[in-house]
């Protein structure tokens, strides 16, 4: 017997989620991929206002005309006016080990702020994630794709008509890499933290865990996944230090750990 002609698979629609907390900044998810439920979809688009909350600076508004497949594979063409950020958010299966992926996409001339970003969220156990990992993991995310941990080096920050800055907000000392930006760097000390600088990760992309124990940025050995970790004073100075301005009112209570970083 034949088997039948398999018909091209038609894109699915892409649904949108905008933000809709009380400030000018604006983050709008576009959903491709795997469909969400309407209660992580829900979750999605509170992530978006938290993390929108957080900023007080305008988007500057830009028009683009960009090919697919531009920033990531599978992307469609931009071809618009874009007055608020934007996240392509796309559910898909990325393997076993992680949650999710994000990335900045074209920055601004002169602000090197991203004009939009990408968010893969896992397909395998998305359904399995209690709310307030989805919730989490979906800030994390739009953090990087905001630039936080994503756009600390000179060489990650080209803006849309190709120029460059040479803003580094890293430091390598020995083996080991530091947070040096200022106002992050300023909070961390009022939390009573002495170092030169902010421990990080090896990937120079998130506070290294055990030092900044359960913060919404920390990486490996400083993450807990039954809740949402908070907030901190010291990624509001992050997004401060890549220039938006922000509402220091909005970041939750934190303390550094004293010691080894307790995981309950
Ligand atoms: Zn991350």
């Amino acid at each position: 017997m034949q088997a039948a002609k398999r018909l091209d698979p038609r894109p699915a629609p892409i649904s949108a989620v905008v933000s809709s907390a009380k400030t000018p900044f604006v983050i709008e998810l576009r959903l491709r991929g795997k469909a969400l439920s309407a209660a992580q979809q829900a979750t999605l688009k509170a992530a978006a206002d938290r993390v929108a909350a957080l900023i007080v600076s305008r988007f500057q508004p830009v028009k683009l005309d960009l090919p697919a497949n531009s920033c990531d594979k599978g992307l469609p063409a931009l071809r618009e006016q874009l007055d608020h950020f934007v996240v392509f958010v796309t559910v898909k299966d990325l393997g076993d080990e992680i949650y999710g992926d994000s990335s900045p996409c074209e920055l601004h001339d002169k602000t090197y702020l991203p004009i939009y970003g990408t968010v893969d969220l896992n397909s395998r156990g998305l359904d399995d994630l209690a709310q307030p990992e989805l919730l989490d993991t979906m800030i994390h995310e739009l953090l990087h794709a905001l630039g936080v941990g994503t756009l600390w080096t000179a060489d990650e920050r080209v803006s849309l008509s190709g120029d460059s800055d040479d803003k580094t907000l890293v430091r390598k000392v020995g083996k080991q890499w530091y947070y040096t930006g200022a106002r992050a760097l300023a909070a961390y000390r009022a939390l009573g933290g002495s170092a030169q600088g902010i421990l990080l990760d090896p990937d120079q992309g998130h506070w290294s865990g055990n030092v900044v124990c359960s913060e919404i940025l920390s990486g490996s050995a400083g993450d807990v996944t039954d809740r949402v970790n908070p907030v901190s004073p010291l990624t509001l100075g992050a997004l401060e230090d890549l220039g938006y301005s922000v509402n220091t009112k909005l970041a939750d209570r934190y303390a550094l750990p004293k010691g080894r970083c307790p995981l309950d």
